[in-house]
């Protein structure tokens, strides 16, 4: 957090979390709502002009096939030149690359190697994955991501901490279902490779205790990283209203907060 980052955001997923903000086992229309306008009344012109949603994923137009029209398809060359635009100095400093969605390890896995081999790319020293943990490496993704660790970034050693997953493994708060979300034999694979925690989004003492029997779940398997709590809320009212309350959970559990500092001081707008 507060770390400089430039952000690529993949399409497509495999959830829909449309539980996030409800009561539990209601599932929010918010942002179908948005998807039926965008489809039969005035389509939005960029991504920037969406509503942002209060329950539901706050993502939701990375995902959702109503809006893939707002997500340039663009090759790997026109990609690099847009991030090394971003760059305070157009070239890679202590800038992290994370890499989201949607879901960025679907059938993205395949497209990294170039993207990553690229000269403009060799500077990079970090990288993070912001994945929901459920889909497993390739095999040849997994090699590729290994000799990336063991290799240098313009004269800087990487190292294990230079590969980051960050796993926001669902539960049922989401809406998603316990068997299909909570995968620790994946997630225990990513620490073959890199740094990995897990990240839970919290609004009840009821998802506590669901995060308690999936960090038990993932500990049972082996699972050796830390462990963070999030509150729920895309918006700035909703999350307001737990963020002090998860805090307590986590210093009551001996594990890690973790903000949303996008909210509070972005207003989650897209792009942040
Ligand atoms: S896994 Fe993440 S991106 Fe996918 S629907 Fe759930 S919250 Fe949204």
């Amino acid at each position: 957090m507060g770390v400089p980052s430039v952000f690529l955001r993949t399409f497509g997923c495999n959830f829909t979390c449309s539980g996030f903000g409800m009561p539990r086992g209601e599932l929010s229309m918010e942002a179908a709502g948005i998807a039926a306008t965008h489809s039969l009344v005035t389509p939005f012109q960029k991504y920037e002009d969406l509503p942002l949603v209060s329950t539901g994923c706050d993502s939701y137009a990375s995902w959702m096939p109503e809006f893939k029209d707002l997500s340039p398809m663009l090759e790997s060359n026109a990609i690099v030149n847009r991030i090394m635009e971003i760059l305070p100095y157009r070239r890679w400093e202590d800038e992290h690359l994370v890499i989201t969605g949607g879901e960025p390890l679907l059938g993205w896995q395949r497209a990294y190697p170039e993207l990553l081999d690229h000269a403009s790319m060799a500077g990079l020293k970090e990288i993070t994955f912001e994945t929901n943990g459920t889909q497993k490496l390739t095999p040849e993704f997994k090699k590729y991501l290994a000799n990336w660790i063991d290799s240098n970034a313009d004269g800087h050693m990487r190292n294990s901490n230079s590969l980051t997953f960050s796993v926001s493994a669902k539960l049922p708060c989401s809406g998603e279902k316990w068997e299909d979300a909570i995968c620790p034999e994946v997630v225990c694979e990513y620490e073959q490779v890199g740094t990995v925690y897990l990240k839970f989004v919290i609004a009840t003492e009821e998802d506590l205790k669901d995060a308690e029997r999936a960090v038990d779940e993932f500990r049972n398997r082996g699972f050796k990283g830390h462990v963070y709590i999030m509150p729920v809320g895309g918006v700035e009212q909703v999350y307001a209203l737990n963020n002090r309350a998860v805090a307590d959970m986590a210093m009551r559990k001996g594990w890690r907060y973790s903000d949303r500092l996008q909210v509070p001081l972005f207003k989650n707008e897209w792009g942040t």
